[in-house]
């Protein structure tokens, strides 16, 4: 018998499995995969952005209202908290201009190992290829199947992620475990995930990015905006517009497609784009409006923005029409789009919804309806925003599980191996 079962060796499976064994308890890790931390390889392109550097108030905030369920976590083990402890594993962080902080080294599997090392140090007995099917409550505890084993413990925690990236073992096992327990499932959905949109012309942009542009999303009185670089794909748009946007949109995309206009100049007003552009071809008449644009953006934009103001073709701006110049200014302040879909979660960073956070306590991870069983990291119904915000997530809800683990366990573990 174990005090507790951590179902899931990811960036919350393996906190939780650390902050238990390192507190007495005695801890199995359950992993379906070949290895642990598959997903956390990928991260930050391979260098891991660990965390952010925002107080605990600022973090939920940025976050949105799902993530007031970590006020207490995020108070117990916040981004303070987890560098100091990253260091103490032997993982110094470095923290860019923007907050977000990186291994001094730069490489995700850094911290991957330094992981690894600390499971083995505190004794933390890990088995793969154990994929959990059930788990029921039992006298005293939890019994947990994986397999041909059959498991039991004092408390066990979900920790198996969300749907994001399939093949890293995330597959969304989680959801029936805890809906089979009586749990309920907000519906998932994938998040920070590439769009597809239209019309169809997106496709001769595939390619080009734009560095600083806001993208306003609107269905019926639903709005999002968004402010960053965007990238035109060969299936619709990338880059961080597209990618924080679909956390606010995706659930619309169920009602059907969403209206984006991207303000191309989101630093000048319509009038002064309008005003530049009239100057630009009073000087310089001769020019076609393609070439005009292209001081505002990209050729291959330049060139599309100049088709759609111009359907009869382009030609010599002194002899534009003003209506033509000014519906030109309109584009560039916002040019309209599409957006009918995603890439799904073979693309998505995050997975948004999960176990209903409702149902869970707060400081301890426990589900309210199922005693003994606690919850850990992209399983639940908190997600945040790209920059390292996800990760603090799983280490803040694996901590404070794995603290609830070892609680009321007399020490039952060994001390650390050297
Ligand atoms: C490409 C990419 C880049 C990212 N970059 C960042 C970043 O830089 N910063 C950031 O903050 N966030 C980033 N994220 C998000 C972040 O990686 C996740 O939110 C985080 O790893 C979730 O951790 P987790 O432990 O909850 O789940 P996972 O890391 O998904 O781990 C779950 C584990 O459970 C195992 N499992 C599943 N089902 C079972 C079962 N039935 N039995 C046993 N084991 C099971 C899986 O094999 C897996 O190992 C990124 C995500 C992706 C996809």
């Amino acid at each position: 018998m174990f005090d507790g079962i951590i179902i899931g060796g990811g960036a919350a499976g393996m906190t939780a499995a650390i902050r238990a064994a390192s507190l007495g308890a005695k801890v199995l890790l359950l992993e379906r995969g070949p290895r642990a931390g598959r997903k956390l390889l990928l991260t930050g392109g391979g260098r891991c952005n660990i965390t952010v550097d925002r107080d605990a108030t600022s973090f939920v905030a940025d976050c949105g209202p799902s993530a007031r369920f970590l006020h207490n976590a995020l108070g117990r083990f916040d981004p303070v908290a987890t560098r100091a402890w990253f260091r103490e594993l032997g993982v110094p962080t470095l923290r860019e201009a923007d907050g977000r902080c990186f291994p001094a080294s730069g490489r995700a599997l850094d911290v991957l190992r330094a992981l690894e090392a600390a499971v083995q140090r505190w004794h933390v007995e890990v088995r793969y290829e154990s994929r959990v099917t059930t788990i029921r409550p039992v006298r005293g505890g939890l019994q947990v199947v994986a397999g041909n084993a059959v498991l039991e413990a004092g408390r066990v925690v979900l920790a198996t992620g969300g749907r994001s990236v399939p093949a890293t073992g995330s597959s969304g096992d989680g959801y029936d475990l805890a809906a089979a327990l009586g749990h309920r499932i907000v519906p998932p959905r994938p998040g920070e995930v590439p769009l597809v949109a239209h019309p169809a012309w997106l496709r001769e942009l595939s390619g080009v990015g734009i560095e600083d542009v806001v993208g306003r999303f609107r269905q019926g009185k639903r709005a999002v905006e968004v402010r960053g670089s965007l990238l035109f794909t060969h299936f619709g748009l990338s880059g961080p517009v597209a990618l924080e946007g679909s956390r606010g949109i995706v659930r619309w995309l169920d009602d059907g497609p969403v209206d984006l206009a991207v303000d191309l100049v989101p630093g000048r007003s319509l009038a002064d784009v309008d005003g530049d552009l009239a100057a630009a071809a009073s000087r310089e008449g001769t020019r076609h409006l393609k070439s005009l644009l292209r001081a505002f953006v990209p050729e291959r934009l330049a060139q599309r923005l100049a088709i759609l103001a111009l359907p009869d073709g382009d030609g010599p701006v002194a002899r534009l029409p003003a209506a033509r110049r000014k519906a030109a200014a309109a584009l560039l302040k916002g040019l309209p789009l599409k957006v009918t879909g995603t890439r799904g979660y073979d693309e998505a960073v995050v997975t948004l919804g999960g176990v209903d956070t409702s149902q869970v306590h707060p400081g301890t991870m426990e589900s309210r309806l199922v005693p003994g069983l606690l919850f850990a990291g992209e399983v639940l119904d908190v997600d945040g925003p790209r920059g390292g915000y996800n990760l603090q997530i799983a280490w803040s809800t694996g901590y404070a599980a794995g603290t609830q683990v070892a609680s009321g366990v007399a020490g039952t573990g060994r001390a650390p191996q050297r």
